[in-house]
């Protein structure tokens, strides 16, 4: 059996992991980083970018770079418009046939799955090449409070990338199996998730009772995170510069660029030293020439710029501890989750919010992807000591007359479960009862989201109240819900599997994975034409040398056969076809023989 990965696909970062012996390990990039930017860029030439390529070209192509995907996905437009994404990003959201989220790059409209499934085939590849062996299975972490849509979308994301997801975990429940959390033990505790990512802040609350996780509350904030600080430094290095040229950086886009990354590495260090230098050689140009940004930025000025955005997340913890119906003194552990909680000032206030020191003991940035491979450990029998129940993530049930919503399976209930209740009729001689199925909290059926729709018909004539009707839920061990409605008298029963859809049709799931297959098969291309080229470079470089060295002892001929060799390589340098690139590497290795014999045989040399 191959291996399974464990993922977080983050709204800013992704991180793949794995089991290696009794320990999940992070896969590093052919780079050696531990994080691959959840970024993907179309550029005006059509060619897709994933990650840090895509990150690096952002401030030149904005319109063709997505990044916070995760903001849209099972989403309809509308609800981003009401939710301010639509306003923020400079990429345009438009509605699909069905009114969900889509993003337009030049005329092709994509689907928030796409986006995705381009990261996870990215992360697919990253663990590949570093396993050397295929990888087809996947747990995959979302947030807590994401839907049945959500889910289901981003478990389409992984089809398109040409993953089989085993199981979508909520990102807490990962994070509390990274720390080491489930020992099986029974003792029941709470423990809070604070987590402050890139670009968004969740706080979850969970009970832990005998393996059993059940997500209590969460709330969070999807426009805060690390963005915001680094924006806070850019303004405050804008400002500087302002005061000393008149310039502002902000409107170039390159110096915009470097601006963001400054702010970034600036922020970085001042989570481990009192203060950090920012050097910006020629970040403008003057009327008195080149301008250079060069300042010392202390925690202290650093502390007093993104205070604001620290307070921010207060309110939401307090809110999740009010729904979990908790004070903060019944919280055993708190676990810090999110590159952003290593700042000093973010782990005082956890400090004070929860009154206790917060657990860090595993990498912020790690721990949700380091926690869905101890997951896939379980799924595939590696990890044996943990037993770990799913749960639902939000209520299950039916409309009743009147526009009501009657739960039947209480949300953080343990699946597999199943649930039945007796209805009647609110007519007399009704013949036929529709059974509407919805998920969500709220008690109004309209507010909630509809999952599916049947009828039983066939009911005998009677006075109204009088039939009785059972209504039964069952969630299988995969989430599947089925929901069966059933005449008591006539025994007569009707049965609907509600298949959870994110929105795309089969059809358009089987053309996104093609055209993902045709992506892939062109990234492998490109990875080939800049390996070949790196080389093909080098080769040509160093050949020339010794041509130049010992061109006088060649005859005309071989000279002129080299020199051609040459142009050719150069030729090929300038386009991107690994074919041609290899057969220039080729004709050098020819020339590189000759070279060396005449090396050998230099006289003076052998003198
Ligand atoms: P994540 O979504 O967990 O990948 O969080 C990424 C955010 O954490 C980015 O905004 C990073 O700039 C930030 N971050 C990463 N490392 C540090 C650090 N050492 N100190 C402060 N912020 C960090």
């Amino acid at each position: 059996m191959s291996r399974i990965v464990g993922i977080d696909l983050g709204t800013t970062n992704s991180v793949v992991s794995v089991m290696e012996g009794d320990a999940p390990v992070v896969i590093p990039t052919r780079e050696g980083s531990h994080v691959v930017p959840s970024i993907v860029a179309f550029s005006r030439r059509g060619e897709r970018l994933v990650g840090s390529l895509a990150k690096r070209q952002a401030a030149t192509n904005p319109e063709g770079t997505f990044f916070a995907i995760k903001r849209l996905i099972g989403r309809k437009k509308d609800e981003c418009d009401q939710r301010n994404v639509t306003d923020r990003v400079p990429y345009r959201i438009v509605a699909s046939a069905n009114g969900d989220a889509h993003v337009q790059a030049g005329d092709r409209v994509i689907s928030p799955q796409e986006i995705s499934g381009a990261i996870l085939a990215n992360l697919k590849e990253i663990a590949e090449e570093y396993l050397q062996e295929p990888v087809e299975d996947a747990v995959i972490t979302v947030p807590a409070y994401f839907d049945d849509t959500q889910r289901q979308a981003t478990r389409d994301a992984g089809r398109i990338a040409g993953l089989n997801v085993l199981r979508i975990l909520n990102e807490p429940t990962a994070a509390s199996l990274a720390y080491g959390l489930i020992d099986g033990d029974i003792e029941e505790r709470v423990i809070a998730v604070y987590d402050l990512g890139g670009g968004t802040f969740d706080v979850s609350i969970l009970r832990l009772a005998e393996g059993v996780f059940e997500v209590l509350s969460t709330s969070g904030d999807t426009f805060l995170g690390g963005e915001d600080f680094d924006q806070r430094i850019m303004d405050w290095m804008a400002e500087q510069f302002i005061a000393d040229t008149g310039i502002d950086p902000r409107s170039d886009r390159l110096a915009l660029q470097r601006l963001k990354e400054a702010a970034e590495k600036a922020k970085i260090e001042l989570s481990r030293e009192p203060q950090t230098e920012i050097q910006l050689p020629f970040l403008a140009n003057t009327e008195k020439g080149p301008a250079h940004f060069s300042r010392t930025l202390t925690r202290d000025v650093f502390e007093g710029l993104v205070r604001e955005l620290v307070d921010r997340t207060t309110a939401p913890c307090e809110e999740a501890l009010k729904l979990a119906g908790l004070d903060a003194s019944q919280i055993s552990d708190v676990l810090l989750v999110g590159g952003q909680t290593r700042t000093q000032l973010v782990q005082q206030r956890v400090r004070e919010i929860f009154g206790r020191e917060p657990n860090r003991r595993v990498n912020p940035d790690e721990v949700v992807a380091l926690g869905a491979a101890i997951q896939a450990g379980i799924l595939c029998g590696d990890v044996k000591e943990i037993v770990l129940l799913d749960v639902t993530p939000l209520s299950l049930g039916v409309e009743i007359k009147g526009g009501g919503f009657v739960k039947m399976i209480e949300r953080g209930a343990t699946v597999p479960c199943r649930r039945t209740r007796v209805f009647t009729t609110t007519a007399d001689n009704q013949t036929k009862v529709e059974v509407h199925v919805l998920q969500g909290e709220r008690e109004l059926a309209a507010a909630n989201k509809s999952l599916a729709r049947f009828e039983l018909v066939g009911i005998p004539p009677a006075p109204k109240g009088t039939p009785q009707i059972e209504v039964a839920f069952d969630i299988d061990s995969n989430g599947i819900v089925s929901v069966s409605a059933r005449d008591l008298a006539t025994g007569l029963q009707q049965q609907v599997v509600v298949t959870p859809t994110s929105g795309l049709t089969p059809e358009e799931i089987e053309r996104a994975i093609a055209e993902a297959e045709a992506y892939s098969e062109e990234d492998r291309r490109r990875i080939a034409a800049a390996r070949a080229k790196s080389k093909l470079q080098g080769l040509l470089e160093s050949n020339e040398k010794t041509y130049r060295e010992f061109a006088d002892l060649l005859s005309a001929e071989q000279q002129d056969e080299i020199k051609t060799t040459f142009e050719a390589c150069r030729e090929a340098l300038a386009g991107e076809d690994p074919e041609t690139l290899n057969a220039a590497i080729e004709r050098l290795a020819d020339v590189a023989r000759a070279l060396t014999e005449v090396a050998l045989f230099d006289p003076n040399s052998a003198s």
